[in-house]
């Protein structure tokens, strides 16, 4: 990144912050949106173009919104939870992507993380149903978690077929935030 572009991006992320300086400022921001544009036609606010991951970042504070910025940029917030929501919202959408494209879905680290899961679950992906409080969250990141996956029981194997069928890819598809 040039000088020049990251003044541009210090510029309009101060002007639509509460805080007057950059080090304050950065820490006012969430990633809140992310969507692709196949052609490239984005500009960054920094003015990088043919962006074609455009994120939109929320200020915490204020509400304003700055789109689209780059993940390049959004690094240079120098905040490792950013960046994990970078990652997050790029992981949701190749998972989109991938239930579109009607690949096999399998609660592999292939498509799925811990973050993720833990997101879907803030999210309010796994309503209660009839057999768990908790819509079957705990019983995801266990079987998540398993490092033998072969250990995973034919009864275990068809409750997360149906948990992933009924409410997780459902509500990735239908999740507003990836335009
Ligand atoms: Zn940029």
């Amino acid at each position: 990144m040039t000088t020049e572009s990251f003044h541009r991006l210090t510029r309009a992320v101060i002007a639509a912050s509460v805080a007057n300086e950059w080090s304050a400022a950065v820490m006012e921001w969430d990633v809140t949106e992310l969507e692709e544009d196949p052609i490239g036609s984005g500009e960054c606010v920094c003015g990088q173009q043919e962006l074609v991951l455009l994120f939109t970042i929320t200020n915490k504070r204020n509400g304003a919104q700055l789109y689209p910025i780059g993940s390049t940029c959004v690094q240079k917030f120098g905040r490792t939870d950013l960046n994990r929501q970078v990652t997050l919202y790029s992981d949701l959408f190749r998972l989109r992507a991938a239930i579109l494209d009607n690949k096999h879905i399998a609660l592999t680290s292939e498509y799925f993380s811990r973050a993720m899961i833990e997101y879907l679950n803030d999210e309010g992906a796994f309503t209660p149903d009839q057999w768990d409080a908790d819509g079957g969250y705990a019983f995801i990141l266990d079987m998540f978690n398993k490092r033998k996956k072969d250990e995973i029981t034919r009864p275990q194997r068809a409750k997360i077929t149906v948990l992933l069928n009924r409410k997780v890819l459902p509500f990735v598809l239908a999740d507003a935030s990836l335009g």
